[in-house]
C-alpha cells in the first residue's frame, strides 16, 4: 500500500519536473527584442543644436543574452529654429519582432530681447511726457519688436519695457533731467536789411517765434527801435523774448533810411540820353556826334572791350556823365549774390576811377532794376535797389527804351524814341555797342532840339525813372 502511493508521488513529481524543465527551457531560449531610451526627454533653447542620446536595444534571449543588433529607424523631425514641442520616434525591429519608443523634445526661447538705448540720461522740457529718446528692441526670436516697448514714468525716470512672445523681459530705466536750457527762436518776415526812404513811415513785417518748450511766446515779444526817418542812416529794430525757463533771445533788423530821388519830373522838356554797354569801337563815333551838337550824354560803362577804355577819359573831358554799368556783364556772375554784384561794382568802379579820378555815384543795373534775369538768386533786386542807394548810389532805370537790341535799322531806333517823347521828362535807354543805335542819335537830337527839349547828363539829383521790381 506505501509502496503504490510512493509510486505514484514519484510519478506526479517527475511530471511537474518535466514541465518545469520545459518551462525553463522555453522562457530562457525565447527571443526577446529590448529597447529603451538613453536619457530623458528634453528641453532645448531655441537655435541650438539637438543631440539625440539615442537608445539601448537589443534582440536575443534570456540564456544566451544580446546577441544581435536590432534594426532602428529613426523618426526626428525636430526644428531647432522654431518654438514648439516634438517627438522623436525609435522603430526597433527585428525580424518579426518590433517596438516603438517616444522621446520628447521641447524647443524654448528663454532668452530676453535686447533693448538698445542711446544715453541711460535724457534731457526734456519740464513737464512734459512727450520725450525725445531713440531706442530699438531686438529679440533673437520675435526680431525687430521696437513697437511693443512700453514706456511709464515713475518719478524722474522713464521706465522701457518689452517682453518677447516667449514672455521674456527686458526693462531699463532712463534718469529724466528736466530742463530747458534752449533759447527760443524768432525768425523775422519780410527783409533784413529794410530800406527807407526820408520820410516814410516804418512798417513792421512781423516776426515768428519758435521754442523747444513752450508754445505761447508770439505774443510776449518785445519790440523797439531807434528809427528816425526824418534822416538817412542805418537804424535797428529789436526783438525780444523770453521763454519759461529765463532763456533769452534778441534779434535785430536793420532798417536803412536813404535818399528820395524823383523818380520822373513832370512838365520839364528834358532829354536824358543814355548809352549802355560800352566802351566799344563806335564809341568814338558817338562821341563825335555829340560834340557836333553840343550835347551831352551819360554813359554806364563796362569793362567789356578794354581796348577802347580811353574813350571814357574823352567823354568825361567833354563833359558827359560817367556812371556805372557792370565790369562783366555776365548776369549769372552779377547777380549770384549780393557779394557778387558789389564785387562786380567795385571792379569797374575801380577802372574809372583809375581813367577819370572820381568814384561815379551814378549806376544802371545790368538788365535795370526790373530785370528777370536775376531771379537766380530770388529777391535779389529788393536788396541790391535798397543797399546801392543806402550805399550813395543813385541808380537810373529808363522810361523810353530805344529798342536797339531788337534791331540795327536806325531810323527805326530813331523813330522807337522819338514817338515816344510828349513833352515831359525822358531818360532814353541807348548802347554805344551798336552801330545802328548810334547813327539814330543825329535825328534824335535833331527832332528834341527843334522841339524844344534840352539833353542834359544824369547826375545826382536827376529823376531816375525806376522800374517796379520783378524778382
Ligand atoms: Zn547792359
Amino acid at each position: 500500500m506505501v509502496n503504490k502511493m510512493l509510486k505514484r508521488s514519484m510519478i506526479a513529481i517527475a511530471i511537474i519536473a518535466t514541465i518545469l524543465f520545459i518551462s525553463l527551457l522555453y522562457i530562457g531560449f525565447k527571443p526577446i527584442l529590448k529597447a529603451e531610451l538613453k536619457g530623458q526627454d528634453k528641453t532645448i533653447e531655441v537655435f541650438t543644436e539637438y543631440q539625440d542620446e539615442g537608445i539601448n536595444s537589443c534582440y536575443g534571449s534570456l540564456f544566451l543574452g544580446c546577441k544581435k543588433k536590432p534594426n532602428i529607424e529613426v523618426i526626428n523631425n525636430i526644428q531647432e529654429d522654431k518654438i514648439g514641442e516634438y517627438e522623436i520616434i525609435y522603430k526597433v525591429k527585428y525580424k518579426k519582432k518590433e517596438t516603438t519608443l517616444t522621446r520628447k523634445i521641447k524647443v524654448v526661447d528663454t532668452t530676453a530681447p535686447e533693448l538698445k538705448i542711446a544715453s541711460s540720461e535724457l534731457t526734456s522740457c519740464p513737464n512734459t511726457t512727450d520725450f525725445d529718446l531713440k531706442y530699438e528692441a531686438i529679440d533673437n526670436y520675435d526680431k525687430d519688436i521696437t513697437s511693443k516697448v512700453t514706456k511709464t514714468i515713475e518719478n524722474d525716470n522713464l521706465i522701457l519695457s518689452v517682453t518677447d512672445s516667449s514672455n521674456n523681459t527686458t526693462t531699463k530705466t532712463i534718469k529724466v533731467n528736466y530742463e530747458d536750457t534752449e533759447k527760443p527762436k524768432i525768425t523775422l518776415k519780410g527783409s533784413n536789411p529794410t530800406y527807407l526812404y526820408v520820410g516814410a513811415t516804418y512798417k513792421e513785417s512781423g516776426y515768428e517765434v519758435t521754442d523747444n518748450c513752450s508754445s505761447d511766446l508770439q505774443d510776449k515779444v518785445t519790440v523797439t527801435n531807434n528809427i528816425n526817418t526824418s534822416k538817412t542812416g542805418t537804424y535797428y529794430v529789436n526783438y525780444k523774448v523770453k521763454d519759461a525757463y529765463n532763456n533769452e533771445t534778441t534779434v535785430t533788423r536793420t532798417v536803412k533810411v536813404i535818399i528820395n530821388q524823383p523818380t520822373v519830373s513832370k512838365g520839364n522838356k528834358i532829354i536824358y540820353l543814355t548809352f549802355d554797354d560800352g566802351p566799344s569801337y563806335y564809341t568814338n563815333e558817338l562821341l563825335d556826334v555829340l560834340k557836333a551838337y553840343n550835347v551831352k550824354a551819360t554813359f554806364f560803362v563796362t569793362w567789356q572791350f578794354p581796348g577802347y577804355a580811353s574813350a571814357i577819359k574823352r567823354a568825361y573831358d567833354e563833359g558827359h556823365s560817367i556812371g556805372l554799368h557792370t565790369y562783366s556783364h555776365v548776369y549769372s556772375k552779377v547777380y549770384a549774390s549780393v557779394d557778387a554784384y558789389f564785387n562786380d561794382l567795385n571792379a569797374i568802379n575801380d577802372k574809372v576811377k583809375n581813367i577819370i579820378g572820381i568814384d561815379s555815384k551814378l549806376i544802371r543795373f545790368p538788365g535795370g532794376s526790373s530785370n528777370t534775369v536775376s531771379r537766380i538768386t530770388p529777391k535779389i533786386m529788393t536788396v541790391l535797389t535798397g543797399e546801392v542807394q543806402a550805399r550813395g548810389y543813385h541808380y537810373f532805370d529808363w522810361n523810353v527804351s530805344s529798342n536797339d537790341t531788337a534791331t540795327s535799322n536806325s531810323a527805326t531806333i530813331a523813330s522807337n524814341v522819338i514817338k515816344s517823347l510828349r513833352g515831359g521828362t525822358y531818360i532814353v535807354l541807348q548802347h554805344d555797342t551798336k552801330p545802328g543805335s548810334i547813327r539814330a542819335v543825329k535825328s534824335i537830337i535833331e527832332y528834341g532840339l527843334a522841339n524844344g527839349y534840352t539833353f542834359l547828363p544824369l547826375d545826382e539829383s536827376s529823376p531816375t525813372a525806376h522800374h517796379g521790381l520783378n524778382n
